[in-house]
């Protein structure tokens, strides 16, 4: 893989996450400037394999740091787990001239590439864009500052109704593997439970405070549940109310409303420097990494690595989610 890599393809795979259009752009122009082709490659892995794939112009990328979704849209690819599938993929970059690419997605994502990587001559950087922050080595990926903005944007809103009738909610938002969003939203909005999958949840401790603070006459209380803990919002709220009957519970599900909207200006410029550097990974000869942010610089990090490990949560939070909410 000695050569010089003179044609990138870039693409948008798994789940979507805004900010993914501030970082295609970022390849797009900065491949261009640095007298590079570039092609888009659609619908992420899929792409390759039917080879839909388009040559990119600097205006291709005009008017999109600021919208939503992907232009390159995405999606997952069952037949790149296969290697006859991944073979196809190879043969239509080959017809192209691609020798390098970029992809922005996540650990999945990134899975696939250290793949295809390992058996095809063609380098492969990483750009972390997920909403769920949940790739170890970057203190940032594209996405999340945004979703955590809208769900403590519509956490507010309940909050306002929750008081006006003294209830108990129940909020479930995304990150069925990964609590950062149900952390920092719950954090945020001054919740005063938060349930994520990395931390074991005292479900007979939630319930024994809740009745105490119906003692005191304390009877607003909001609960932010990341998806999937204990069985989410609606089994939680289930709970409540089978030992509170008189309290009025009610749960309302987030959902896909996370993963839209224009992109926060911290992810703008987060997208922007990742596919700056993505680019610049590839010039450099830095192969087969994924690009991140530590303590405010870009970081290299093996893509094996993104794969193996998982993002934590500190002791540090869960500190202070339990004295800020007493
Ligand atoms: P995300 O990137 O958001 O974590 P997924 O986990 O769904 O999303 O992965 C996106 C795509 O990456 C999959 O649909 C598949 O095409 C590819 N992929 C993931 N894991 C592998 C793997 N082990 N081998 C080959 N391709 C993979």
């Amino acid at each position: 893989m000695d050569k010089k890599v003179t044609k990138i393809g870039v693409l948008t795979s798994g789940g979507d996450s805004p900010g993914m259009n501030a970082a295609i752009r970022a390849v797009v122009r900065t491949g261009i400037y640095f007298d590079l082709e570039v092609y888009g490659i659609m619908r992420g892995y899929a792409g390759m394999i039917d080879n839909d794939i388009i040559k990119m112009e600097s205006r291709s990328v005009a008017n999109i740091i600021q919208r939503g979704g992907t232009i390159l849209k995405t999606g997952r690819c069952k037949e790149f787990f296969d290697a006859a599938g991944r073979k196809k993929a190879y043969e239509n970059l080959k017809k192209h001239g691609i020798n390098g690419l970029v992809i922005i997605g996540g650990d999945g994502s990134f899975r696939g590439a250290q793949v295809f990587s390992n058996e095809f001559d063609i380098p492969c950087i990483g750009v972390p864009g997920t909403i769920d922050k949940d790739i170890a080595g970057t203190d940032f990926t594209i996405g999340f500052d945004t979703a955590v903005n809208t769900a403590v944007e519509a956490i507010d809103k309940i909050r306002d109704t929750m008081d006006a009738h003294d209830r108990i909610f129940v909020i479930e938002v995304m990150g069925r593997d990964s609590g950062y969003i149900a952390l920092h939203s719950g954090i945020a909005t001054g919740a005063e439970n938060i349930l994520i999958p990395e931390k074991e949840t005292d479900i007979e401790g939630i319930l024994s405070a809740l009745m105490e603070k119906e003692r005191r006459q304390k009877l607003v209380n909001l609960i932010v549940v990341a998806e999937g803990k204990f069985g989410g919002a609606n089994e939680v709220a289930n709970a409540i109310k089978e030992r509170l009957p008189q309290q009025e519970v009610r749960v309302c599900i987030l959902g896909h409303i996370q993963r839209g909207g224009s992109p926060s200006c911290f992810d703008r410029l987060v997208a922007s420097r990742m596919g700056f550097a993505a680019v610049e990974c590839l010039l450099e000869s830095r192969y087969n990494v994924f690009v991140g942010i530590v303590n405010n610089r870009m970081h290299y990090i093996p893509l094996n690595e993104a794969v193996k490990k998982k993002q934590r949560v500190s002791e540090d939070w869960m500190k202070i989610v339990k004295i800020l909410s007493s």
